[in-house]
């Protein structure tokens, strides 16, 4: 896991300028657009980049074992540079909401702790803590404002996240969510669309509904099909051209969903579901309450309504107690699952959580060799089910970011509808897509992580400006051409929640 640095290159001279340094799952990610959007709003800018920040934030996750030692290595290197130019340390997240005090005790030069409760409070404990020239810190055990009613500085101008729900009712044996999210709270239908229809407005094109456990959304307000209601009116907003949600989990994966997403035209054909394990006995121990055939099922039976979805998934390997016999059963529901790409992890046992104390910890040795078999398996799979694609016509929505070897190949990036990812060529004589814009362009090639897409000339390629492009104008020219920072660095093709991911 490496960090996603969000800073900003449009810092107003004179004000106190910050950086928000987020750690772990695509909470996190919405989570600290939210403090960009707390910060801004109280006065300070975003550091440019070369330049020390007055104020450095860490939004830091608790999901794996080693994520205190780094946050405490990292605190550690920004003392001496505290030192020297007075700036304020804030930390926040699931980390912050587990160890409260203990942060302070192991680096007291922190001046603000904060937990995933309040992120509303931070400037306010910041302008505390200078005031009184001592650390602030305030842990709330539940939920004060939702997170989503504070000020957000969007990542994407073409794409925003939507939190439909926080917390997690379930007691995975390997998950520290619950205690440190707390329960699931859902808001009102009509608050959610509301805030859609504002990102529309503002120039979005794709929203993508966030929750710990996204499909249960509805459980607090007592309305089973809540979730399939929701994507229903998502259909009605005039605009909006995408939809995807993150992440739900199979166990409350209704029909009335799969409906949902196979008759609302804008519901992206894509699903992230975590499998966790296809081992009957391991999913008992994790303590989550499908099973492998019942996994499969829905898997058929989404592909049943809608042909060409593609599915994404996260594993765990080497879960305490994990026979060969139960790998080789997570072998092959892999195999017949046919996933797009999966997030596979390593099991390391984490302070807090019933299975870090379980008997039977799997060696290292084990692990390693059990997680290399199926990273193989999985790219045999991801590598003929790209194949399949070659020769399609994909419209795809153009993204920021032209990928790593972008600048050399000259090729742009996009996402198909079923969020694979794109490197496409522009043929000459054409006019180039802006961020947000849409292509129609055949897929040429097949790569072991995306599609590549050469139009032979000028006819295979079609652009579509949209008002995600032109608000990419509006924002290129607010900030004096400077481009967005775009949030990057996952593995393409797949979108991730609740589990860590890999940012910079
Ligand atoms: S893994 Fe997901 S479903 Fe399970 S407890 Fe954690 S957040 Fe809830």
């Amino acid at each position: 896991m490496t960090e996603t640095v969000l800073d900003r290159p449009e810092a107003a001279a004179g004000s106190r300028t910050y950086e928000v340094r987020t750690f772990g799952c695509q909470m996190n990610v919405h989570d600290s657009e939210r403090i960009s959007g707390l910060l801004e709003e109280a006065g300070y800018a975003p550091a440019e980049e070369g330049t020390t920040p007055d104020l450095v934030v860490f939004n830091t996750c608790a999901v794996r074992e080693n994520a205190d030692n780094r946050l405490y290595g990292h605190l550690g290197q920004l003392k001496p540079v505290k030192e020297q130019h007075g700036m304020q340390i804030a930390v926040g997240g699931c980390l912050a909401q587990k160890d409260q005090n203990t942060v302070l005790e192991r680096a007291p030069w922190v001046d603000v702790v904060f937990g995933t409760h309040n992120i509303g409070s931070l400037p306010t404990l910041l302008e505390r803590s200078r005031h009184n020239a001592e650390a602030s810190i305030e842990i709330l055990e539940a939920l004060e404002t939702f997170p989503s009613t504070l000020p957000t500085k969007r990542e994407s101008v073409h794409s925003g996240w939507v939190s439909i729900s926080v917390g997690c009712n379930n007691t995975c044996t390997f998950c520290i969510v619950p205690s440190l999210r707390g329960k699931e709270r859902d808001r009102r239908p009509g608050e959610i669309l509301a805030e859609v229809q504002a990102l529309v407005d503002d120039g979005a094109v794709e929203v993508t509904l966030l929750g710990q456990n996204v499909n249960t959304y509805g459980v607090e307000f007592g309305d089973r099909q809540a979730f399939a209601k929701l994507l229903r009116a998502c259909g009605q907003i005039q605009g909006l051209e995408r939809v995807r949600f993150t992440s739900p989990h199979p166990a409350s994966f209704t029909d009335d969903v799969i409906d949902a997403m196979a008759e609302t035209p804008n519901v992206m054909p894509q699903l992230h579901m975590p499998l966790q394990s296809g081992s009957d006995a391991i999913l008992k121990a994790m303590r989550r309450s499908y099973r492998g055939r019942k996994f499969l099922g829905i898997l058929d039976k989404v592909r049943e309504r809608i042909p060409h979805s593609a599915v994404t998934t996260d594993i765990i390997v080497g879960f305490p107690g994990e026979t060969e016999a139960d790998f080789e059963d997570t072998m092959r529901v892999v195999e017949e699952s046919r996933f797009a790409s999966a997030y596979t992890f390593q099991y390391s046992p984490r302070p807090g959580t019933p299975a870090a104390t379980m008997e039977n910890q799997i060696p290292k040795a084990v692990v390693q060799e059990r997680f290399e078999r199926l990273i193989a398996l999985q790219n045999r799979i991801t590598a003929e089910e790209n194949k399949k694609l070659v020769g399609t016509i994909q419209e795809l929505l153009v993204t920021a970011d032209a990928g790593a070897k972008g600048a050399e190949t000259g090729r742009l990036s996009g996402r198909a509808p079923d969020n694979r990812l794109v490197h496409f060529s522009v043929p000459d004589g054409v006019e180039t897509p802006r961020p947000g814009d849409f292509v129609t362009v055949p897929i040429t090639q097949a790569g072991s992580y995306h599609l590549l897409s050469d139009p032979a000339s000028a006819e295979e390629y079609r652009l579509r400006r949209s008002r995600a492009g032109d608000a990419w104008d509006r924002w290129q020219a607010d900030s004096c051409g400077v481009g967005t920072t775009q949030v990057t660095g996952e593995k393409p093709g797949a979108v991730s929640l609740g589990m860590p991911t890999l940012r910079r």
